[in-house]
């Protein structure tokens, strides 16, 4: 049995958020600390810890991340104006939550520079 994170009980709605998708595979959520006018987590329902411990089978589960951003995006009218999508891993890639999510971050131009860096 996976461990429970803390984005697994937003995902069973044991702590509240704003979502803005869900299926069978996935979930998708404000961030509560938004760097950009729009500011989603993308997150897989199954908890894996971080991209370094993703399996071949979990392939097509993380592929299905890309088409929820597409989909997200095309809501949010940005598909063609464009947005940044961000995988953080590991403690050297600031990741702060051990279950892999990816950022959609969209709102006019996001410029070059990267994420924030937390010390
Ligand atoms: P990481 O640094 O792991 O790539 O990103 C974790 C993200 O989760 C951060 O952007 C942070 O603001 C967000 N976050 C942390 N706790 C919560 C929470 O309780 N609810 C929501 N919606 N986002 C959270």
């Amino acid at each position: 049995m996976a461990e429970e994170t803390l984005f697994t009980k937003i995902i069973k709605g044991e702590i509240p958020s704003s979502k803005v998708y869900a299926d069978d595979l996935v979930t998708a959520f404000k961030d509560i600390a938004p760097k950009a006018q729009h500011h989603i987590l993308i997150v897989p329902n199954k908890p894996i810890p971080t991209v370094s411990d993703a399996e071949p089978c979990d392939e097509a589960l993380l592929g299905h991340l890309f088409t929820v951003a597409r989909k997200i995006a095309e809501e949010l009218g940005v598909a063609r104006s464009g947005y940044r999508l961000i995988v953080n891993v590991g403690p050297d890639g600031c990741q702060e939550v051990p279950h892999i999510h990816m950022h959609f971050l969209a709102g006019g131009n996001l410029g070059m520079g990267g994420f924030p860096v937390k010390k």
